[in-house]
């Protein structure tokens, strides 16, 4: 059966100067020829002849209705011949003004001349198939559309330009090049010499593993300019977590009160810092409880300090002990931590805050966010952190995403099987299987092998019309 043509609305709804409607598929030209009137040039009314269609050229004219003739409205359409289009089938682009009437006139007109309407990402979804893309490319195109920093956008370029998929493809051609001699040396062993196994050990672990355990620490150094940057508020309950939320992003989002537990789910905004936009978590206040919904909403504090790129520890600095309140430095693991010691209004003499022996090491400061003491002092200490970890290494360009950093340590896991198979001595059979396998984690980065269900969940997240 032939691949169907599809068409959408390419362009956001609502009024604006050019609303643009997509046609892609074999009969493209068919079904967009006999609603075009060009002012000037003239079209095939034989869409065979379509050798007489000027590629890539903007045809000024009208949008007729082709059964009754009447016009719809002035258009600018532009034929794409196949290979050479977005989708590597024949697209037909019709830019008219935006009026969702005017829209959806023309592209109901497209539907009743025998196109589909377009699934979400299935434009992209074709370039993919057609092999114009692979699809950390098309991942890459909807990384463009959602970026909100201008770093964000570089990666998603990087990525789209291929940097990252020749990358993938110098790692698949390494692996090959040493399975395809491990295979050799156990399908004829008489005729190739015995492989060296110290040399094909050191190959996968200098051409192959290293280079992927760099990938996987260019994910993890770089998530937060991708995913952009994440820092959770916790505490102990009414040590100030909400209002310091409240002061950080300059509204009344979470609620302040004197009440213990009155924030019982993850409240979350964006505050800039240096320009760099942060989402801000104020989380439930951390204690021993017995109610339900506190417990659930204790669990997503932990949650949100998992996901976290700094954590604010706010504290009562006018309390005795301190200890119960540092205590909860076990939670946040490796994830770097501020220590704010709030309410200091409250406190006669802050020289003699003495903190416990584990904090030294961890950046703390002294606010009261109440008398806004210290304030601007801690948002440069926030910024500070937040500008370090978007400085990281900016010569690769591109980022991998976390579906690629999964691939990649799944990969690693089995050059790793199949290292220490080697340096004991184990069939080069065992040896061999472990490397496909690695090969096809690799596979699944460019879309090689990779199932519809996950190809489904990766288009889905793009609008219709891309
Ligand atoms: P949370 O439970 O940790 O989110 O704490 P809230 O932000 O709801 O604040 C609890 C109480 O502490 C409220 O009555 C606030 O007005 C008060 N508070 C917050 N910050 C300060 C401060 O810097 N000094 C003083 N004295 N009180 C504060």
């Amino acid at each position: 059966m032939d691949t169907p043509t599809i068409a959408a609305i390419a362009t956001p709804a609502g009024p604006g100067g050019i609303g643009i409607i997509k046609i892609s598929g074999a009969r493209a030209f068919s079904i967009a020829i006999p609603m075009f009137r060009p002012k000037k040039a003239k079209l095939p009314s034989n869409p065979l002849l379509s050798d007489q269609i000027s590629t890539h050229h903007l045809y000024y004219g009208f949008i007729v209705n082709p059964e009754t003739g009447h016009s719809i409205d002035e258009a600018l359409v532009v034929f794409m011949k196949a290979p050479n289009s977005y989708t590597a089938e024949d697209v037909v682009e019709i830019q008219v003004h935006s009026g969702q009437a005017i829209l959806m006139t023309i592209l109901n007109l497209v539907l009743r001349s025998g196109a589909e309407l377009a699934g979400p990402g299935e434009f992209t979804r074709r370039a993919f198939m057609h092999g114009r893309i692979d699809l950390t490319q098309a991942e890459a195109i909807i990384d463009l559309i959602l970026s909100r920093t201008s770093r964000s956008i570089e990666a998603a370029a990087s990525l789209l330009s291929g940097d990252f998929k020749t990358r993938i493809e110098e790692l698949r051609f390494n692996l090959c090049d040493v399975l395809s001699r491990i295979e050799a040396s156990i399908d004829f062993p008489d005729e190739v010499e015995e492989i060296e196994k110290i040399s094909v050990s050191e190959r996968l672990s200098t051409e192959i593993l290293y280079p992927i355990l760099n990938l996987i620490k260019r994910y993890e150094d770089c998530r937060a300019i991708r995913d952009g940057f994440k820092i959770s508020i916790i505490g102990r309950p009414n040590v100030g977590k909400s209002s310091l939320m409240n002061w950080l992003i300059k509204k009344e989002r979470s609620i302040v009160t004197d009440i213990p537990g009155t924030t019982r789910d993850v409240v979350e905004d964006v505050a800039m810092f240096r320009g760099i936009p942060v989402c801000l978590a104020d989380t439930a206040g951390i204690h021993i409880t017995h109610d339900a919904v506190e417990i659930l909403g204790i669990e997503k504090t932990f949650e949100s300090i998992r996901s976290s790129d700094l954590i604010l520890l706010v504290i009562n600095s006018a309390v005795s002990d301190f200890e119960p309140e540092i205590s909860l430095l076990d939670k946040t693991g490796s994830i770097p931590v501020i220590l704010v010691l709030n309410k200091i209004d409250l406190v006669a003499n802050s020289d003699n805050i003495n903190l416990p022996e584990r904090c030294s090491g961890i950046s703390s400061i002294a606010i009261s966010v109440k008398n806004e003491i210290n304030m601007d002092a801690l948002v440069e200490l926030i910024a500070e952190q937040v500008f370090q970890k978007s400085l990281v290494d900016d010569r690769e360009g591109f980022i991998p995403n976390v579906r690629h950093a999964r691939a990649l340590e799944k990969s690693a896991g089995f050059l790793r099987k199949a290292i220490s198979g080697i340096d004991n001595a184990l069939p080069l059979e065992l040896i061999a299987m472990d490397m496909r396998d690695a090969i096809g984690c690799i596979d699944e980065i460019s879309g090689r092998n990779i199932s519809d269900d996950i190809l489904d969940h990766i288009f889905n997240s793009f609008c219709i019309g891309k």
